[in-house]
């Protein structure tokens, strides 16, 4: 067992603008704890400037500034708990802090660069990697994917369904059993053999909780998201086989209401958003007080199924994530705080070891022969199941005469046979019962008497059968029971099957890797010749699920007109340049691969050549010894050595290359996933586009007309102002600057990189804009039901006519503005 409190770091994010970075220090002195000191202006605290200012000092295990890269945070962080899950430790790693303060950057990582792979990829990559490097032991590893909202689990990783809202996954339900054990029903394991395949449930999670999630819902801020490594264990020939889970947890926005100063007074009284985050604080504070004998963990979903992360079996770590703007300071402030009460409870994880009964069953079997094997060598018989016919009419007639004989010293001797004794008894007994019924009782008084005499005769040997028999007893229980067991296992799993037998069909494809990895020994052949077409078509590689691919292809079913839209609207999204870079980089990467595949091909091709010419010059230096008449050279072969050192030397060059395309592989994947989830991202918000352009054509239809077919490139200052009020009206949407908040649409800045066309729209753009211009008072609205949002070719193109004549608007008042 090893008792722990909760492990705490903190995480400063970098500020999204410099000039925005609040006051903030950190002591890391060796010798003492680290701690983080926060300055918090007081100057509007009391509606008065003044220049006092207030600070808070917070200690952690450590804290990692802005500058901490993700390597720097899985090395420190999750390493450690990744190690004691492998040696069969339930490990938690949550991350807390508002939105924003790089939560899911640090647990999942960024969506752009591979340097930027967070906590769960790269804890997948370690494990698999130390699962193949112990031989000593058999794993398997299976995967789920929670994601609770509202009260609400929904399993990320059900291929079933076409989730476009989070009500189309399945359901999650917290079932407890008597021994206060929580069961997930619902919730899908998934076994993945390999880093790739867990790689690939992770994108189809959070693809799913992408394309699930509405502005409405703003599932990331408001949920949880629980991502579970199963691990199991076992020593070949050993019953015990080992669990250990490891959560990985991106928590719900820790932001509060009532924020309406920063003094400490308010911060304390401050509600969070997310209700259960309240009970999170109330488990934690029930945890951290001595002799509180009820923790409220029911109080809901998430504390329930984190009930042995917190205060219980598990090594529980939390990052928390602090962005230190000075706008943000009252809520790092209370993240902080939070993290202080969090380090004072203490877990106490154990090694979670269960005995397999199919195991259990073979090894007392083993034993049950062993103990016979043991008897047959103190009787010197070997023993079958029953006694043979004959055997046993010679035992009976052993009995007759015993029973007749009579003198009274007489013994009847079976020898040291248990099944022989036992049959004496039973047809003693049967004698019995049949002279009981002919009302003749001397034949009981005889065997009782006759026993005692056996008794007093032979303590020690009656002593040994008993025992042998006792065992042999025991152990036909324990089978029992184990049996009993066993059948309600296979129920289980046979339920377990029932549910998610067809779905595993479909999502289990073929997983074939874009290039197979070879061993010179074992003669394997690189496939590399087709990476670059692979690079270029990446969305059709076969080793990824085909979900993903199914959520990336379905822009063959839109009609022309919607093509050419999505073309324009891919053109101005930001994160079109993102997939071009990774696309760009996805090249490059296919390449060094083909050129390593080429030089692993050529190293090999050499060890190859090497190992023959070392032959060969064997083969020679042996004739040249029978033809001079000598067993061994005398000399010490120079040119053998030379070709040795080489061989040496390529395969040492080949093992490099090899790591090295490893490492790239898993490189080429994860961009390709992120590539996937980036393109299904960019699809999804272009339908929202795509709708809000519907209906804003709708309310303009004439206008846009009169702008497109009869005056196109309209210059006067009225007309002008008619577009600027199609405009105002279009981007009542709200145009988004990329990370930051709602801003204002520019028009100049249509064909710049970082605007977005607001694919999620804000407060404001939920209800059109009700302020008309006389303008459009006068312009006949097309009712909203005459325009199908989908299918219609006709208004499709309609529909694409106005984003053009929009967009030729726009450029033609940025030129004229510059
Ligand atoms: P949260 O999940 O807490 O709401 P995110 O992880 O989504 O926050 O982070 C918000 C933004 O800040 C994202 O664009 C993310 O890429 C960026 N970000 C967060 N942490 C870091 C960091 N340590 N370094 C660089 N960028 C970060
Ligand atoms: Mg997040």
């Amino acid at each position: 067992m090893v008792k722990q409190t909760i492990q705490i770091f903190a995480r400063v994010k970098p500020p999204v603008r410099k000039h925005q970075q609040g006051i903030y220090s950190i002591d890391e002195d060796e010798k003492l704890i680290p701690s983080l000191e926060i300055i918090l202006p007081r100057d509007l605290a009391d509606g008065f400037v003044n220049n006092k200012r207030e600070s808070y000092k917070f200690k952690f295990q450590r804290i990692f500034d802005q500058d901490a890269n993700q390597e720097t945070i899985f090395e420190n962080i999750a390493k450690p708990v990744a190690g004691s899950v492998l040696e069969g430790y339930n490990g938690t790693i949550f991350a807390y802090g508002q939105t924003g303060s790089g939560k899911t950057f640090t647990i999942t990582g960024g969506a752009e660069r591979y340097s930027d792979r967070g906590i769960i990829p790269r804890t997948l990559s370690y494990i698999f990697e130390q699962l193949q490097k112990d031989s000593s032991k058999m794993y398997t590893t299976h995967i789920s994917y929670l994601e609770i909202y509202n009260e609400c689990g929904y399993d990320l990783l059900d291929p079933r369904h076409e989730a476009s809202s989070l009500e189309d996954l399945p359901k999650v339900t917290i079932l407890e059993d008597p021994d206060q054990n929580i069961h997930l029903k619902n919730l899908t394991l998934h076994q993945a053999t390999t880093e790739e395949e867990a790689l690939n449930l992770l994108f189809l999670g959070d693809t799913n909780r992408m394309i699930a999630e509405t502005p409405m819902n703003q599932a990331s801020t408001r949920s949880h998201c629980i991502f579970t490594i199963h691990l199991s264990s076992k020593e070949p020939g050993s019953a015990t086989v080992r669990h250990a889970k490891l959560h990985l947890v991106d928590l719900a926005g820790s932001e509060r209401v009532a924020k309406t100063g920063v003094g400490g007074h308010l911060l304390t009284e401050a509600k969070y958003i997310n209700l259960s985050l309240h009970y999170l604080e109330q488990v934690i504070i029930a945890l951290s007080e001595k002799h509180r004998s009820h923790i409220p963990y029911r109080n809901s979903m998430m504390t329930s199924v984190l009930r042995d992360s917190l205060g219980g079996n598990c090594m529980t770590t939390m990052i928390a994530t602090l962005s230190l703007e000075k706008r943000n300071l009252d809520e790092s402030i209370s993240t902080c705080r939070f993290a202080q009460r969090v380090a004072l409870i203490k877990n106490e994880a154990v090694l979670n070891e269960e005995i397999d009964p199919r195991l259990m069953i073979k090894r007392l079997q083993k034993e049950i022969q062993e103990l016979k094997d043991e008897l047959a060598m103190v009787t010197g018989e070997q023993r079958t199941e029953a006694l043979t016919e004959a055997e046993l009419l010679q035992l009976e007639k052993l009995i007759t005469s015993f029973l007749e004989d009579q003198d009274p010293e007489s013994r009847l001797e079976v020898g040291a046979d248990m099944r022989k004794v036992h049959h004496c008894f039973h047809h003693l007994k049967k004698l019995l019962n049949d002279k009981k019924i002919f009302g003749n009782n001397t034949v009981s008084n005889t065997v009782s008497s006759e026993s005692k005499d056996q008794d007093c005769q032979e303590p020690l040997k009656e002593e040994e059968y008993r025992k042998l028999r006792d065992t042999l007893k025991q152990r036909d229980n324990e089978i029992n029971i184990l049996v009993n067991m066993l059948k309600k296992e296979k129920k289980k799993a046979q339920e377990a099957l029932h549910l998610a037998g067809m779905d595993r069909r479909e999502f289990r494809h073929s997983q074939s890797p874009p290039f197979p990895l070879g061993n010179p020994e074992e003669g394997q052949r690189m496939r590399l010749s087709s990476a670059p077409s692979q690079a270029q078509d990446f969305s059709t590689l076969g080793n990824r699920s085909s979900l993903l691919h199914k959520k990336t292809g379905m822009r063959e079913e839109m009609s022309l007109g919607r093509q050419e839209a999505f073309e324009i609207f891919k053109r101005d999204h930001a994160d079109s340049v993102t997939i071009d870079d990774n696309k760009q980089i996805l090249k490059q990467r296919f390449s060094e691969a083909k050129a390593l595949g080429e030089s692993i091909n050529e190293a090999r091709s050499k060890i190859g050549h090497l190992k023959e010419e070392i032959t060969q010059r064997h083969i020679q230096q042996v004739a040249l010894g029978i033809s001079e008449n000598m067993a061994v050279p005398l000399m010490p072969d120079q040119q053998e050595e030379k070709l040795r050192s080489q061989l040496e030397e390529e395969k040492r060059r080949y093992k490099t290359m090899f790591t090295r395309l490893k490492a790239l592989k898993v490189e080429i994947e994860h961009l390709q996933l992120l590539m996937d989830k980036a393109k299904v991202k960019l699809q999804k918000e272009f339908e929202v586009w795509w709708a809000e352009e519907a209906t804003n054509l709708q309310v303009n239809s004439p206008a846009v007309n009169s702008l497109n077919h009869t005056k196109p490139f309209l210059q006067t200052s009225d007309s002008q102002h008619q577009q600027s009020q199609l405009f105002s009206n279009k981007s009542s949407g709200g145009w988004e600057v990329q990370g930051q908040g709602t801003g204002r649409f520019d028009v100049c800045d249509v064909n710049a990189r970082k605007i977005l066309p607001s694919p999620c729209p804000s407060p404001h753009s939920q209800k059109q804009s009700n302020t008309s211009t006389p303008l459009e008072d006068s312009i006949p609205k097309r009712p909203m039901s005459s325009i199908p949002l989908t299918g219609d070719s006709q208004t499709d193109s309609d529909i694409l006519a106005f984003i053009k004549a929009r967009q030729s608007i726009l450029q033609k008042q940025c030129l004229g503005s510059n």
